[in-house]
């Protein structure tokens, strides 16, 4: 009986034992299998993170590529826009020089005629009719030979030219005119501003053009200057033509340089300023407007001291200008 219950007693300790043992080896899996688990979960919840990120930075790379197309876009209706402005300059080009071929050869002669008539006519009256016709076909001429110096500038003659004494020279032919009565007109150019290579008929023709501009936009008592100065870090010298006129509308502004754009309603021709223009890129140079209305307008010039061009060159001791 006893022996009965000592071997009971061994058997329950040797099944304690073996619970236990299950038991802890049970825990000891579950705490493996745990880790591995939260292992596992760490790794999904970072590749979760990079799957984020990644996505992010798809998204901002989309976007990016949007917004290059729509500049791309942008970029594109302008460009083909620019080419048909320059299409329809070219042939308006081509339409001018025909037409003020086919205009001027007549004119001349008429011109001529009027010219005979008004030497033999005694009357007064007629002579003054007759001086009136002669005007009118003298501005036509004049128009024409603007409208062919736009369409087909001729060769750039290259000279040395002192900046200062052509704006004196400009601005003296221009004093006496009544147009510039009771305005101040003002030579700023420094006089030891490095020597110009330009073609001085044409830079002596936009300087007249910008001028008579300031004049006709500037009240009496107003102020017209002409300042220069030389770049700092390039080999260029800048221009400027100020006035203290009535100043440009914004709306206006953008089409200055427009050929045939003018706002002087029967009196201008514009042609001024598109001249302008061409004269100043066949130097390789830059013009443009800065305007204030009821301030004044200022239009700068941007020319390099010696223009990189093949075109004719005057023999180096030409230095005089205009
Ligand atoms: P035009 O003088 O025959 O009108 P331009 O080409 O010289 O032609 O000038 C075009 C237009 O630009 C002018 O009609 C005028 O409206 C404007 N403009 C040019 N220069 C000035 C200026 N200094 N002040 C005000 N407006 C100006
Ligand atoms: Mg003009």
């Amino acid at each position: 009986m006893i022996l009965l219950g000592l071997a009971g007693i061994d058997l329950l300790n040797s099944m304690a034992v073996a619970l236990a043992t299950v038991l802890l080896v049970t825990w000891l899996l579950q705490r493996r299998y745990a880790r591995q688990l939260t292992a596992e979960v760490r790794r999904f919840q970072d590749l979760a993170k990079q799957r984020e990120r990644e996505r992010d930075l798809a998204q901002e790379e989309v976007f990016r590529r949007l917004y290059e197309e729509r500049e791309l876009n942008r970029e594109k209706t302008q460009f083909e826009g620019q080419l048909a402005d320059y299409e329809k300059f070219a042939a308006l080009a081509r339409l001018a020089l025909g037409a003020a071929h086919e205009i001027n050869n007549p004119l001349l002669g008429i011109l001529s005629h009027l010219e005979l008539e008004l030497r033999a006519a005694s009357d007064s009256e007629q002579r003054a009719e007759i001086e009136q016709c002669i005007a009118g076909a003298k501005r036509i001429s004049g128009t024409l030979r603007g409208l062919v110096n736009y369409a087909r500038p001729g060769p750039l003659m290259l000279s040395k030219i002192s900046l200062y004494r052509l704006v004196a020279d400009t601005m003296g032919f221009l004093e006496g005119q009544p147009i510039l009565r009771d305005k101040r007109l003002e030579n700023l150019v420094p006089t030891d501003l490095p020597f110009l290579r330009a073609d001085a008929n044409q830079l002596s023709q936009v300087l007249m053009n910008l001028l008579l501009n300031a004049a006709e936009a500037t009240p009496e008592g107003g102020r017209i200057t002409v300042s220069a100065s030389k770049l700092t870090f390039v080999d260029s010298i800048e221009i400027q033509v100020s006035d203290t006129g009535i100043g440009i509308p914004p709306d206006v502004l953008p089409h200055v340089f427009e050929p045939f754009f003018t706002t002087k309603r029967g009196k201008g021709t514009g042609l001024g300023l598109s001249i302008s223009q061409t004269y100043i890129r066949s130097h390789n140079g830059e013009i443009r407007v800065a305007s204030a209305l009821n301030h004044g307008t200022t239009i700068t010039i941007t020319l390099p001291l010696r223009p990189l061009t093949s075109e004719q060159e005057e023999p180096e001791q030409s230095e005089v200008v205009v």
